[in-house]
């Protein structure tokens, strides 16, 4: 399976994902942000930059079905150790504590050890969105649990089932065993494991045009399943909303379920979700050192509205901290029921 980029798909292209979403306004859809206004939250503002989030490149080994980053081992896209280090001198002078490496499969960036102990110098604590199955796909990285522990990292990673069928449905084949034995890897240098401190947490997004379910519900029987089938142990789950972008617009359009899909996330908009949104805490960096309000704003190329500070090279604190966050119809999809963001749900 390629990516749609390589595919030269349509949807490839931002703007044509985001024609596609502004036509539900058309089709009187109800404005995301008209929502927002009608709780006098418009235009949205941050609060304390809390999470830095650096995607280091959109290279993976896997390809997912609904990965909105249009990941795969065809995508180059790789942060080069210049922009890394403008990602340090932010870090250097600010008072963000935590910084979030995604990607892609951040561990395929050649300078991606390179830059966790240069985050690590600086004190800050460090999040990797790691897809498991890196750990086993070449023995370069088979150290990987152990550099982990080294560093205190806290791991985060999918696992849309705890079923094989469902997992390798939408990652791919293989993925399901890979990823357990992944696991039983975590588990066994102490991630996940009372006690340690090492944090081990999982994600879990739907397989289909449908909302997360309950999350503690969700959390209870993954821990229950996974353990009594595979031993396995971990410390939370995270319930996703699949957003509607990148692939996984491509799988609403094809299956006829994107106006149905939409309709529920409008439907399910949960004003107690807007004010814990992930852009209100977090700020967002591309390979090549563009800042963004979030993940998925960087995936429509959305840069932040403030001119002066689209770029590490030119980043203003200030302007950071008091820029209005750009709101498009896919921010439906975090303030849908429970809500969603990196951390899971937002709203109880
Ligand atoms: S592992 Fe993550 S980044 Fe890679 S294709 Fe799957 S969803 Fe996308
Ligand atoms: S999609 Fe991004 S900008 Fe929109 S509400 Fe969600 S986190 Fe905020």
């Amino acid at each position: 399976m390629k990516s749609l980029k390589v595919l030269q798909h349509p949807l490839s292209s931002s703007s044509n994902q985001l024609v596609i979403l502004e036509n539900d306004v058309q089709n009187s859809q109800p404005r995301f942000k008209d929502k927002v206004a009608a709780l006098g939250m418009f235009p949205l503002k941050p609060v304390d930059v809390e999470i830095f989030q650096v995607n280091v490149g959109k290279m993976c080994n896997q390809v997912c079905k609904h990965c909105h980053v249009d990941a795969g081992p065809d995508r180059k896209e790789i942060m080069t150790r210049e922009t890394m280090e403008l990602c340090l001198d932010v870090l250097k002078t600010s008072a963000i504590k935590t910084v979030d490496l995604t990607g892609g499969a951040p561990e395929m960036n050649p300078d991606f050890r390179w830059f966790v102990e240069e985050i690590k110098t600086l004190g800050k604590h460090i999040i990797v969105r790691c897809n498991l199955t890196i750990i086993r796909a070449n023995k370069r990285f088979h150290d990987l649990p152990d550099f982990f522990k080294k560093h205190q990292i806290e791991i985060v990673s999918s696992l849309p089932s705890f079923t094989q069928d469902r997992t390798d449905r939408q990652r791919g084949d293989g993925v399901f065993d890979d990823s357990i034995k992944a696991l039983q890897l975590l588990n066994s240098v102490g991630y996940g494991v009372e006690g340690t401190g090492l944090i081990l947490n999982l994600v879990y997004n739907p397989a289909g045009a449908f909302l997360p379910p309950d999350q503690n519900a969700l959390e209870l029987e993954y821990k229950a399943e996974l353990g009594k089938r595979y031993g396995i142990s971990f410390n939370h789950l995270f319930a996703i909303t699949n957003m509607p972008i990148s692939r996984y617009l491509e799988y609403l359009l094809n299956s006829g379920n994107y106006d149905q899909y939409m309709e529920k996330l409008v439907g399910a908009f949960n004003p107690a979700a807007v004010k814990n949104v992930m852009c209100r805490n977090t700020i967002s960096v591309s390979w090549d050192g563009y800042i963004y309000d979030c993940d998925f704003n960087q995936m429509l190329d959305l840069k932040v509205s403030c001119q002066d500070s689209q770029h590490l090279s030119t980043f203003h604190a200030a302007s950071i901290s008091t820029r209005n966050i750009i709101l498009k119809q896919h921010c439906y999809g975090c303030t849908a029921g429970a809500g969603s963001s990196c951390g899971g749900a937002v709203a109880g």
